[in-house]
């Protein structure tokens, strides 16, 4: 735990076009996560960050990495890697936001499910970031087409959703091919002793940063619970959707049959629901997400899995249609 905190954004040596980036993006203080990882990467060190989404994190890491990085190389010196191919987009997307007024700065998404032209010209072209999946990371390692071997910063967001996701082995091997000079910073939502192991091993010395509160911005959540029959929970909630004033609403059922299943009974109710789960295509799961954030969708049915990072303002209400599996997912599906 480190107790350090920055009550501005002015005394943390950022880069100056990283400042006025984030003067323009209306960040005012560093949120607690922020102000507790940004001095330590600065510094070189490496840290491992217990924080969900939500509070922050990904300016946590992005910040320090663009303000350090050597934009005059072509060549990759950061690589972050994410779970799913939303929140890959979503920090590579934060990167070019933060990057703004660094204009050889280059940040390329890669993820699977996206043609590889696209991915080998943007490697060409010399992306000194990458924000990848690990499977597609992989892909291009065995190609031959994405070189880390020079790599200064490797970031590890939602460590603990990618080894619940299968990519241990993966995650692994990566970490196998990339330098041992290189910075690394793990953020995960649980710690669980998988996480622990994989940051003895690969970690150096780093400093620990436990964050729960979210961000300013966040506001704070009224729980509240109805006890109903199993035949009578599409009632309730249809009642719920009557009285209760929302904005966007995502509601969490256990499996991908049952997101179809309860949007359609919504949409044949009246209300604009879409179904998001891991069956759908990347760019239908994209434009459902899009559409929840443009306000043409107001309700989305998900599973965990597929909501999983996703971070839309609009959201006012989420409903636990089925219960989640453990109380750190209750936790993940409220908290955003
Ligand atoms: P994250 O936890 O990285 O997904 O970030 C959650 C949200 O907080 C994003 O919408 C960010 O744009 C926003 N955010 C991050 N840092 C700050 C900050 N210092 N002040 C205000 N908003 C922030």
């Amino acid at each position: 735990m480190t107790t350090d905190h920055a009550d501005s954004f002015d005394d943390l040596g950022i880069d100056d076009r990283v400042r006025r980036a984030l003067n323009d993006v209306g960040y005012e203080t560093p949120s607690p996560i922020q102000a507790a990882t940004i001095p330590p990467l600065m510094a070189g060190r490496d840290v491992v960050g217990l924080a969900q989404t939500g509070t922050g994190k990904t300016a946590a890491f992005a910040i320090p990495i663009l303000s350090r990085i050597d934009t005059s190389a072509r060549k990759p010196q950061a690589l972050v890697l994410a779970p799913t191919r939303e929140l890959a987009l979503q920090v590579a997307e934060a990167f070019g936001r933060y990057a703004t007024h660094i204009p050889e700065l280059r940040v390329l998404p890669i993820y699977g499910g996206q043609s590889y032209g696209v991915q080998l010209s943007g490697l060409r072209r010399g992306a000194q970031v990458i924000v990848g999946t690990p499977g597609r990371v992989i892909d291009h390692l065995d190609k031959g087409t994405l070189d880390i071997s020079e790599l200064e910063f490797l970031v590890l967001d939602e460590a603990d959703e990618m080894l619940t996701m299968g990519f241990a082995e993966d995650v692994e091997r990566i970490l196998a091919d990339t330098p041992d000079t290189k910075q690394v910073a793990l953020f995960s939502a649980t710690m669980p002793k998988a996480i622990g192991r994989l940051a003895q091993k690969y970690l150096h010395d780093p400093v620990e940063v436990t964050v729960k509160s979210k961000t300013s911005t966040a506001q704070n959540i009224t729980q509240k619970f109805l006890q109903v029959s199993h035949q009578r929970k599409l009632d309730a909630l249809t009642r719920v959707l009557e009285v209760e004033q929302f904005d966007g609403m995502i509601v969490f059922v256990r499996t991908k049959q049952a997101t179809e299943e309860l949007a359609e009974k919504l949409r044949a109710r009246g209300h604009s629901a879409m179904a998001i789960n891991g069956d759908m295509v990347q760019a239908q799961r994209e434009r459902t997400i899009n559409q929840l954030k443009d306000g043409s969708l107001d309700i989305l049915v998900a599973t965990d899995v597929a909501a999983r990072g996703l971070d839309v303002d609009r959201i006012s209400h989420v409903v636990n249609y089925d219960i989640p599996h453990d109380t750190e997912s209750y936790v993940h599906r409220i908290g955003r």
